[in-house]
């Protein structure tokens, strides 16, 4: 085996050469270092770890908790002539023992070991008699508690380093948050690993958000005008709307398919199929549908529901544009998408924990669609990646929104959330703060309230947005038991005594076709 990763990187995987950090994290591990890798999927994140496990003596082991993916990557690596093997339970008992002796013969360049198996005392003994290249800890965010996809087995994971502490050791994953990147560190005992973080930034992507009006006739509008024939994805929450927005664009003429979890195992495929061979075709789906899709010409990605995290938004909108042409993430969002999934969050079974974690990533999610500085930024920010410029291909970057001093305004919002007493949504507000007397109105007083039609001068959809930003800006908070009752928080204070002014941003409208029905 050659010694130069160029040389490896040519004659094993028939590259040309390396992306991004990949040359400097192999040669830090190759070294000895230990390294945290943070890279978006499909970044190249394998090669950071085969390489310097080729390079160095021994076999390097690797944890990964997917075993479909596990079995995918030693395939393909026997295929280029890599000496690859995987332990898991899927193996029958003579192909283990085969795979085990192999390992301490020396025989393999890379072993594949599901979590739990590699901590059984049986594969702990075998590590201990056999060469070992690296430890690379794949898909290293499960150990953390504040991520999605947590596994106990990551736990135990630090102990590869109490029990063999002179062999280097890699972790990788796509998931870069502040919060998710400090704990892996401490909980597989990283602190000295040198962080490698990179690659998020999707610039043929243009990100665009605006608030929802009429959502179906958006998209439509937005497809239409922008990306007629073209092949797309468009999310939606549940599988109820998945089906009846796609059965509406094939009524407005595209070529579009269902995709959920509901749907067989057929339907799926054959959906699935058209979609990668067919051209044109627009995928209306949940989250179920994305995983391992590798199409390059998806050219938009459209969300009629806003993701749970940015996490999901950045995973799900970067399906889009894979072959580095120009391609756009598209979004309507309302203030009740807010109040939807917060009600989820607090119906689920989760622990209290969990649930802070939510509603953390809920309002950061909020936050960036509130924006009125760059998306991309913030976005690559929330990764961890800092970016001093503006991108110059976002919807704030491109048409700058206009703001206004809404510092009076929120003022009356906020009073007027006070004096009814922090139990009603924002459309009761605005109705108060409009001065309309209804019979609902006449019955709790409210007509009666100072605040009584003190906001005259926003119509219903500007006070919408008003009290969207500031939800964002943390001066009220949504409570999902009470329906979607707005409270104040402690920071709206200073709003109300008028020791801050608010810049609000102004609403564009322009790709809402008509503004028939109330969305908040
Ligand atoms: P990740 O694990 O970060 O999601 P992979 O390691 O699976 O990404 O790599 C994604 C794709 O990019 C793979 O098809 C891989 O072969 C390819 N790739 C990785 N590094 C390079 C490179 N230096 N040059 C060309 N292709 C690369
Ligand atoms: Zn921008």
């Amino acid at each position: 085996m050659p010694k130069d990763p160029v040389q490896v990187l040519r004659s094993v995987f028939g590259y040309e050469r390396f992306r991004g950090q990949q040359r400097a994290v192999i040669d830090h591990l190759t070294a000895g270092g230990d390294a945290l890798v943070l890279m978006p999927t499909g970044g190249g994140k394998s090669l950071c770890y085969q390489i310097p496990a080729l390079i160095r003596p021994g076999t390097g082991v690797v944890v990964s908790p997917l075993i479909a993916l596990m079995q995918d990557q030693v395939e393909t690596l026997l295929q280029l002539g890599v000496r690859a093997a995987f332990l898991n339970s899927t193996l029958p008992y003579d192909t283990q023992r085969q795979v085990e002796q192999s390992f301490l013969d020396g025989q393999l360049d890379l072993l594949y070991v599901a979590p739990e198996r590699l901590l059984t005392d049986r594969v702990q003994a075998l590590i201990g008699r056999a060469e070992v290249s690296l430890f690379a800890i794949d898909e290293a965010h499960c150990v953390s508690q504040w991520g999605h996809d947590f596994r106990a087995d990551y736990w135990q994971l630090s102990l590869l380093h109490e029990r063999f502490p002179g062999i280097p050791r890699i972790g990788l994953t796509a998931t870069a948050d502040e919060r998710t990147r400090n704990e892996i560190v401490e909980r597989l005992g990283l602190q000295d690993a040198k962080v490698f973080c990179s690659g998020f930034d999707r610039p043929n992507i243009r990100y665009r958000i605006s608030p929802k009006q009429d959502a179906r006739r958006q998209l439509v509008h937005f497809l239409r005008s922008e990306h007629p024939g073209d092949a797309g994805i468009v999310y939606c929450l549940s599988r109820k709307k998945v089906e009846s927005t796609a059965e509406w664009l094939r009524a407005e003429g595209f070529s579009a398919l269902p995709y959920h979890a509901g749907l067989s195992t057929d339907e799926r495929q054959k959906n699935q199929r058209r979609f990668l061979m067919e051209e044109g075709v627009i995928v209306v789906a949940t989250i179920a549908f994305g995983m391992g899709i590798d199409k390059p010409n998806v050219r938009f990605v459209a969300h009629l529901d806003l993701p749970k995290s940015l996490e999901a938004y950045y995973q799900e909108t970067g399906r889009a544009g894979r072959d580095g042409l120009p391609a756009n993430a598209w979004m309507v969002y309302g203030l009740q998408d807010v109040i939807t999934l917060r009600q989820m969050v607090e119906a689920s079974e989760a622990d209290e924990l969990h649930k802070r974690v939510e509603r953390y990533k809920l309002d950061s999610m909020l936050g960036f669609c509130e924006l009125t500085g760059c998306r991309r930024q913030a976005l690559l920010r929330y990764f961890g990646e800092i970016s001093d410029k503006p991108c110059g291909n976002c919807d704030n970057c491109l048409n700058p929104p206009d703001t206004w001093d809404g510092t009076d305004a929120a003022r009356k919002a906020l009073s007027c959330v006070y004096r009814t007493g922090q139990r009603f949504g924002a459309h009761h507000i605005i109705d108060v703060l409009r001065g309309k007397s209804n019979e609902r109105i006449q019955r709790l007083g409210h007509d009666r309230l100072s605040t009584f039609g003190i906001g005259q001068e926003l119509d219903e959809k500007q006070w919408l947005s008003v009290f969207r930003q500031i939800i964002a800006q943390g001066y009220l908070t949504v409570d999902w038991e009470a329906h979607g009752a707005l409270r104040l928080t402690e920071d709206c204070r200073p709003v109300l005594r008028g020791e801050v002014s608010l810049s609000l941003r102004k609403d564009s409208y322009k790709e809402a076709a008509s503004a028939g029905r109330r969305h908040i």
